[in-house]
């Protein structure tokens, strides 16, 4: 039974302005918000929770002391986007929230994908590929667990033609380190993302054999030697490492490990003879397979399925995606987190036969390209809390309780080129933020910091600052 769609464009109102008072007091999350201490409220004093506490003081004035009257003093008015954003708009919850000191974090954003003019732009930053993603870092950094889709190799001294070389020890020379249409990075790349935050990377997407099959095995060598784990792709040889990745991160003195599972439609054309890529279609059976026997495990907390598909530059899922979602998430996947279209495409809620809550982002769109066009310029970085499921049957397991995006955008002007969080990139950005709004829905939006569950919608993070650095 599928939850919320949420597909037509322009469906979402744009919200300009704080939304008016107005309560769902039951959600978890939001009652979490009112039982911040003290000093965290006064440090996120903004113009809603000067109206909040107008409202507040008229509550007390009429006299009122029953619940009724303690719900209009609503300070949660600009909470979680405040409104009537419940069903009738799209906000997308969980039938249980939780505490936001009780969530693990996963962050994901989309393509990583280096045309020449971003390689070229690194190749003159003294932080080099660091540069690209420093504004958003600490957003990223925040999540206990942080994925992206890395859109092509990272394969020392393979040339274009699938030569060995001595690498260059420059970024970009356009035969080792290349962009469209045969992209190869400079491993230094892996260490930017490891520094701001990444822990698990897709390699299975249409670029994967850029560098044909050594390229793949030296994108993995790199890969685990920058301290990084990846899903989709394998080494040559007969070992046959599992296709999915184990993430662990620390929770109450519990280690809680989530596996990823990655595929991609195709390569490009480019033959896979050593089976090192998963196909999402072609070995759909052995990725569902996967799926179960990964939600079986006692030792697997939640399962994260990151196909790359779909059509690009189409805000519509195909027919086989939304099929495959579905059959994932019955299969036992929390999320699906898809990459490849370059643009937005729509997040729903999606309820499984046995009644879990999964989470299908169908794509996030470019994290960073040289895209030019204000659709492939437009982002976010996704976030899903997750929670320890209370149910006896459930135990051990980690389900969905809350979902959030961060509007970011790439600044690719004046000879910058960055990701940014919108909220902290001014005028010229909000345009990208209408976009983004009318394809996802805006009460879940969450302001630019890394307090993710526990920030004011309408706070201090969403005033339309400049940066002060410059990068
Ligand atoms: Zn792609």
């Amino acid at each position: 039974m599928p939850g919320q769609r949420l597909r037509s464009p322009h469906r979402f109102p744009v919200i300009r302005r704080c939304p008016p008072a107005r309560l769902s007091g039951t959600d978890p999350i939001m009652v979490a918000l009112f039982r911040r201490r003290a000093h965290d409220a006064a440090r996120h004093v903004s113009r809603c929770s000067l109206v909040a506490v107008i409202l507040f003081a008229v509550s007390l004035l009429g006299g009122g002391t029953g619940p009724a009257a303690a719900q209009s003093a609503a300070p949660q008015s600009c909470a979680g986007g405040g409104k009537d954003m419940t069903s009738a708009e799209g906000r997308i919850a969980f039938r249980d929230g939780a505490d936001p000191s009780d969530l693990i974090t996963v962050a994901a954003v989309g393509d990583v994908l280096l045309h020449d003019a971003v390689q070229k732009f690194a190749m003159t930053r003294p932080d080099g590929f660091a540069s690209l993603f420093h504004p958003v870092a600490d957003l990223t950094r925040g999540a206990d667990i942080a994925f992206a889709n890395l859109e092509g190799p990272a394969a020392a001294g393979i040339t274009k033609t699938g030569r060995t070389t001595a690498p260059p020890d420059r970024l970009w020379d356009d035969w080792v380190y290349s962009g469209y249409p045969m992209f190869n990075y400079h491993p230094s790349v892996l260490d930017a993302l490891k520094g701001a935050g990444f822990d698990v990377l897709l390699t299975a997407n249409n670029h994967a054999l850029d560098r044909y099959a050594v390229g793949a095995d030296r994108t993995i060598d790199a890969i685990e030697a920058a301290g990084l784990n990846f899903t989709g792709t394998r080494k040559r040889g007969g070992s046959e490492p599992p296709w999915y990745a184990v993430t662990e991160t620390m929770k109450d003195g519990k280690t809680r490990r989530i596996a990823w599972l990655g595929c991609t439609y195709g390569t490009n054309g480019l033959p896979d003879r050593h089976g090192q890529v998963l196909n999402c279609y072609r070995d759909k059976a052995r990725a569902l397979e996967t799926i179960r026997a990964l939600a079986r495990r006692d030792d697997i907390d939640a399962v994260m399925f990151a196909p790359h598909w779909g059509a690009e530059y189409e805000h519509e899922p195909e027919p086989r995606q939304r099929a495959l979602a579905g059959a994932a998430i019955e299969a036992g996947a929390t999320a699906v987190i898809g990459t490849h279209p370059h643009v937005m495409q729509p997040v729903e809620r999606h309820v499984a036969r046995d009644g879990r809550e999964g989470l299908i982002a169908y794509s996030l769109g470019n994290f960073v390209s040289n895209q030019i066009s204000l659709a492939r310029r437009s982002s976010l970085i996704l976030l899903l809390g997750l929670a320890p499921d209370s149910k006896p049957d459930g135990a051990g397991k980690l389900r969905l309780a809350a979902f959030g995006w961060i509007p970011i955008w790439v600044r690719n002007e004046d000879g910058r080129m960055q990701v940014e969080a919108i909220d902290r990139a001014g005028p010229a950005a909000q345009r990208h933020l209408e976009h983004l709004q009318a394809h996802l829905p805006p009460a879940n939006r969450l302001p630019a910091s890394p307090d993710y569950w526990r920030q004011n919608a309408c706070g201090p993070a969403h005033r339309q600052d400049r940066l002060t650095e410059e990068y």
